[in-house]
């Protein structure tokens, strides 16, 4: 049976960095709905065109519109195995959502492990973020620099950032995460779903962390 990971956790807290890593490493398909937005902007579709202003505030976009965004997604045949989502579920009503989809491709959520991190730590890791145009490998500049400033190590892309990382934008991002995502912790938990790891720690002892809460699942 298809098997769907699903990461949790406030913006900046890692959840893209941990997911290249470990949907390489169980081959599984990485789909991060911030990403999807971003290539609707890029593109102009229409899609892009309802959801900018709201990226731009760092709102979440309507839940009718980026359900009927991943649900494309996750028809695809890439996704027969299953798939690690990043940035999606972000309400209950999204995870409701996805339950259901699910269930229409015969599968389930696995484990929904949460990346959890203080917000003091997400502001200065979101002002120090580059991230790749092409593939949306993230860099920081402090933490986790680039071999040569303003170039992906992995594709060789253009690093930029991200005009949301703001600091006004990230304080209104993780209010909403607050308000509006961080109920899923309960929703999951009572699910027997929810692992939590520490994201305060390096980067490749949180994948240890990660890897060994899937191992276990
Ligand atoms: P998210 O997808 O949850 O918003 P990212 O994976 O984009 O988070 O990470 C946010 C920033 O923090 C990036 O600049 C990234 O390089 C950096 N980062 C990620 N994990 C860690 C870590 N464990 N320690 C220090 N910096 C990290
Ligand atoms: P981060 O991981 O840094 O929080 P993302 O790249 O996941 O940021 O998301 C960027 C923006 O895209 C969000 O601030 C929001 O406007 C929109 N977005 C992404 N995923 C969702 C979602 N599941 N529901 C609603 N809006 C979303």
């Amino acid at each position: 049976m298809a098997k769907f990971y699903v990461l949790i956790g406030p913006p900046g807290a890692g959840k893209g960095t941990q997911a290249k890593i470990i949907a390489e490493k169980y081959g599984l398909v990485h789909i991060s709905s911030g990403d999807l937005f971003r290539e609707n902007l890029k593109n102009e579709t229409e899609l892009g065109k309802l959801a900018q202003g709201f990226m731009a505030r760092g709102e979440l976009v309507p839940d009718d519109v980026t359900i009927g965004m991943v649900r494309d997604r996750i028809s695809r045949p890439d996704c027969k195995n299953g798939a690690l989502l990043d940035g999606f579920p972000r309400t209950p009503a999204q995870a409701d959502a996805l339950a259901v989809m699910l269930k229409e491709f015969d599968s389930k959520v696995e484990l929904v492990p949460l990346i959890d991190v203080p917000a003091q730590t997400l502001i200065d890791r979101l002002s120090g973020r580059w991230s790749c145009r092409a593939q949306g490998h993230v860099f920081h500049e402090k933490f986790n620099p680039p071999q040569v400033a303003g170039i992906c190590d992995i594709d060789g892309s253009e690093l930029y950032q991200r005009e949301d990382d703001q600091r006004s934008t990230v304080e209104n991002r993780i209010k909403v995460y607050t308000q509006q995502t961080a109920p899923l912790i309960e929703y999951y938990q009572s699910r027997n779903l929810l692992v939590t790891v520490d994201g305060t720690k390096p980067i490749d002892e949180v994948s240890a962390d990660l890897q060994a809460a899937i191992e276990k699942a």
